[in-house]
């Protein structure tokens, strides 16, 4: 099932650069390198090639070609690379000849990786992975990206389908002795063992999986504390001069502020909670208060902040998260005797001359580090795939009561195994049942 047209796209960013790659996959892709630059050079081996136009010969640039033919490639079809001058009238130039070669076009967003996809180069755990490298803005979330793109999600996946051919076979051996006894019950109760081993480790999985989502999403540290303790002023210290997003969120009525930061290589999104900060009079029955414990009951980590000059400040809130206790503006004075830290130390700092700032940061990253502890790559890192190993898991549940008919608890192992389809995107009914009938046929 060959895709007719031949896909090309600038592959590198735009912008200014040394290098440009552009990129070009199908049936033409060994033809344009002939029309353009002469000869196919040896498979993917770099050629310095002189590349002209297709029409009067006039010479565009000079510059690096590379041939992956099929199905050695990215995409698993035939595939070219052009490395040329970054300048954007050399490449505009290098785009319009291609535009112009019949069989060619431009190719769509994320067309190459989809082609990939077709092809079996990946499944779609990987494909997700692929996609979050390449958004990755800190170390961890690189790590757990690259980890995802490498296939050990989908490896995890494939132990586990393997599983759940192996207690369809004893499901299948349970039903054709159902005369002999012993033999059914036996490979009945071994079953009901796998799947329940099965059903606590996606239990595991899912839990893991908040700290996957979590990495790729963002932890969320809720800035908190009563009105002018200092909560912008830290958000902003803490963001840095370069604050990578302070983006005003329009709320319902009152607005969240949000900086996107990167602290030690966790991806961290500060929240300050403005609609703390607008409530002036009878803090605890006001509306902007029970917003900002939404925000505090959703934070990773919760950072209440108090001050020598906000008396009222010091009492101890109650709230689930995680929390660190701020004296901010110490400069001013320091901890008072009776600033209550719900049991724990308040840290001392002040935005105003920096002290004790880089201190906090580091407690914020062990706090954050214990949350987001690095193991095994976590299958879970999106909705999607929650969502897909709940299912999964009810159907291991339903299938677990071993007293209702043979073939209603075979029915929910498969489409067990069918929601591992749906994950890695290859529901392969035939190959599932030829794995089946050729594991188990029992001497029939
Ligand atoms: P928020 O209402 O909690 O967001 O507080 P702001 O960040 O707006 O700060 C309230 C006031 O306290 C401002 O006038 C700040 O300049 C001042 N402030 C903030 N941090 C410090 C500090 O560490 N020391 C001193 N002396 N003043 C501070």
């Amino acid at each position: 099932m060959k895709p007719s047209f031949t896909i090309y796209a600038l592959s590198s960013g735009t912008g200014r650069a040394g290098v440009a790659v552009v990129r070009i996959s199908g049936p033409h892709a060994g033809e344009t390198v002939k029309k353009l630059a002469g000869s196919l050079p040896v498979p993917r081996q770099a050629a310095l090639r002189k590349i002209k136009t297709a029409g009067d010969g006039t010479l565009l640039d000079r510059g690096l070609i590379l041939w992956f033919p099929a199905p050695a490639s990215f995409t698993g079809e035939d595939m070219v690379e052009f490395h040329v001058h970054a300048g954007p009238a050399v490449v505009r130039a290098l785009l319009e000849e291609l535009e112009a070669m019949p069989g060619l076009r431009a190719a769509e967003a994320g067309e190459f990786t989809r082609r990939a996809f077709s092809n079996g180069k990946f499944d779609l755990l990987e494909v997700e992975g692929l996609a979050d490298l390449i958004e990755a803005r800190t170390e961890r979330q690189r790590r757990q990206a690259v980890r995802h793109a490498e296939g050990a999600a989908s490896r995890k996946l494939a132990d586990w389908r393997r599983r759940l051919i192996q207690i369809l076979g004893r499901l299948e051996a349970a039903i054709d002795f159902v005369e002999e006894a012993h033999v059914s019950e036996s490979a009945l109760a071994s079953s009901g063992e796998m799947l329940g081993f099965l059903a606590q480790e996606i239990e595991v999985e899912l839990e893991r999986g908040r700290q996957g989502e979590r990495l790729r999403e963002g932890l969320r540290v809720v800035l908190a504390g009563l009105p002018n303790v200092g909560k912008s002023s830290l958000l902003n210290r803490l963001a840095g001069k370069d604050a990578a997003i302070v983006s005003p969120l329009p709320g319902t009525t009152r607005d969240i502020v949000e900086a996107h930061v990167n602290l030690a290589g966790l991806p961290v999104i500060l929240q300050d909670t403005a609609g703390l900060r607008a409530t002036t009079s009878d803090v605890v029955e006001t509306e902007g208060v029970s917003r900002a414990n939404a925000a505090l009951s959703r934070a990773d980590l919760v950072l209440w902040i108090a001050s020598p000059d906000v008396a009222a400040s010091w009492a101890s809130p109650s709230f689930d998260s995680d929390a660190l206790w701020v004296w901010n503006k110490a400069d001013l004075g320091p901890i008072a005797p009776g600033a209550a830290g719900g049991g724990q130390p308040y840290l001392a700092i002040s935005t105003k001359t920096g002290e004790g700032v880089s201190g906090l940061e580091r407690r914020i990253v062990d706090r954050l580090q214990q949350q987001v502890s690095e193991g095994e790559a976590a299958i879970v890192t999106r909705q999607r795939h929650r969502d897909r190993l709940t299912a999964m898991l009810q159907h291991l549940r339903a299938a677990g009561d071993l007293n209702q008919p043979l073939e209603i608890i075979a029915e929910e192992v498969r489409l067990a195994t069918y929601e591992i389809g749906r994950l890695t995107g290859f529901v392969d009914v035939e190959s599932l049942l030829d794995e089946i009938f050729r594991e188990f046929c029992i001497g029939k």
